[in-house]
């Protein structure tokens, strides 16, 4: 069977570190296999799921370089969900309910208070046909729920966690449709599941229950359930979960503060698996050591710090051209890159670095008087990475002072600032004339 998988996130907001992994996992499969990867919108939430959501999703995995082959909307399938419901409620499957949240609230809290499961008692399968007309009389409309076959008992080999086991006598039959008509998420899903032929399902083990109750609706649609893998959640460090949308480690923000697209695929690749976090420029690599049989049960960690750490070596390994094409206008020469490069963490910060060279800035002047000298051994002709240690030579020679001594004042006075890249690089860079009017304590 061709290898299809999806990634289908809805677009109620901003696309998170966890969507991304989610996203990657499927691709890594998706191309190691030689398979496809959908790109499918589940925005058959009407009021939450946003166009602008949608493109920024789209905008998000293609600076990733995350590309699919093919996409889907929901919201432009609704025909489809419709007939699967139809024959639900033919085959007896899918049935109303006219219990009122409130109505469920408190049959809730009675189990609870006799000690049973939360477990919804199917009241509304022994309701009458006049019943039903006696509530649509009242003007209450029915939301419907999909009838599990009791008892069931739910198995499959989950790639990632091994044998999985479910009794679904512990689980409400799902709500499936609102009382609106509209579609919870499960039904669809479903449905495009089976119509788009997708081999696997790879999400977040947040989604096991469902598997478990959709693989009795893929079933009762007359298809059989994919496989499946549930990998664990990443926990951020914080214990504050990933889920939340928006935040900090929205991939927009993320970029927005220079993380690069590569840091992000070189973490998320790796986090929770047995394989070693370690940068990589070339998903090939990636692609290679795919296994779903790396992958750890327990939730993983993710620390904002490593994802820092790890910029800084993915920026230290970019070629000069690769920085080129993500600075645009903003980049500099190709000797300042090789200067500035080890000393950065993120692209963002190459702006300040070349601003310190190419001024103009503010030098800091602590003695007037050594700088004079300094002026007056300043070297002639080109700038090269030995006028640096003939002119501290010649300083030295003349003060007679060294070490530390000699260095910061210099090194304050030509780049306004205490530390930075190696004088003997900083200085041609700087150029003479700049040098010396900064030695001079004018801002140039
Ligand atoms: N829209 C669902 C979500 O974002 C998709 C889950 C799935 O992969 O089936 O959680």
């Amino acid at each position: 069977m061709p290898v299809r998988v999806r990634f289908a996130p809805s677009p109620t907001g901003y696309l998170h570190v966890g969507n991304i992994r989610a996203a990657l996992i499927n691709w890594l499969f998706a191309r190691k296999q030689g398979g496809v990867f959908i790109l499918r919108l589940d925005d058959t939430d009407a009021e939450r799921s946003k166009e602008k959501y949608a493109e920024a999703i789209r905008e998000d995995l293609t600076w990733l370089g995350l590309g699919w082959d093919e996409t889907y909307q929901q919201s432009q399938r609704f025909a489809l969900y419709d007939a699967a419901a139809e024959a639900l409620k033919k085959a007896g499957r899918l049935y109303p309910c006219f219990e009122t949240p409130e109505e469920l609230e408190v049959k809730r809290r009675m189990q609870l208070a006799r000690r049973q499961p939360p477990v919804y008692d199917r009241e509304a399968l022994n309701l009458s046909a006049a019943g039903i007309k006696k509530f649509e009389a009242e003007g209450r409309k029915p939301h419907w729920r999909f009838k599990t076959r009791l008892p069931a008992t739910v198995e499959f080999e989950d790639l990632i966690r091994g044998h999985a086991h479910f009794d679904l006598a512990s689980v409400s039959d799902p709500v499936l449709v609102r009382e609106d008509g509209s579609y919870l998420y499960t039904l669809p899903s479903v449905v495009d599941d089976l119509e788009m032929n997708i081999s696997h399902v790879i999400r977040g083990e947040d989604h096991v229950t469902n598997s478990a109750v959709q693989t009795q609706i893929f079933g009762a649609l007359g298809g059989s359930a994919p496989e499946f893998a549930h990998f664990p959640l990443l926990q951020a460090a914080d214990k504050s979960g990933l889920s939340k949308r928006g935040g900090s480690l929205s991939i927009r923000q993320l970029r927005a503060e220079g993380i690069e697209p590569e840091t992000l695929l070189s973490l998320l690749a790796h986090i929770g698996t047995s394989d070693a976090i370690q940068p990589c420029w070339d998903m090939a690599p990636l692609v290679d050591g795919f296994d779903f049989g790396k992958f750890a049960r327990a939730t993983a960690k993710f620390h904002i710090g490593d994802l820092k750490h790890l910029n800084a070596k993915i920026v230290h390994g970019l070629s000069y051209q690769a920085a080129k094409e993500r600075l645009g206008g903003k980049m500099v020469g190709e000797q300042e890159w090789s200067v500035i490069r080890p000393n950065i963490s993120s692209l963002n910060e190459v702006a300040a670095w070349h601003h310190m060279i190419k001024g103009p800035i503010k030098p800091v002047i602590e003695d007037k008087d050594f700088l004079a000298v300094a002026l007056s051994a300043f070297p002639e002709g080109k700038l090269d990475e030995n006028s640096w240690s003939s002119w501290a030579r010649a300083i030295q020679g003349a003060t007679g002072k060294k070490g530390r001594d000699l260095f910061m004042p210099l090194r304050l006075a030509l780049t306004g600032m205490d530390h930075g890249p190696e004088m003997k690089l900083l200085l041609p860079l700087i150029g003479a004339e700049r040098a010396k009017a900064r030695l001079q304590g004018n801002s140039a």
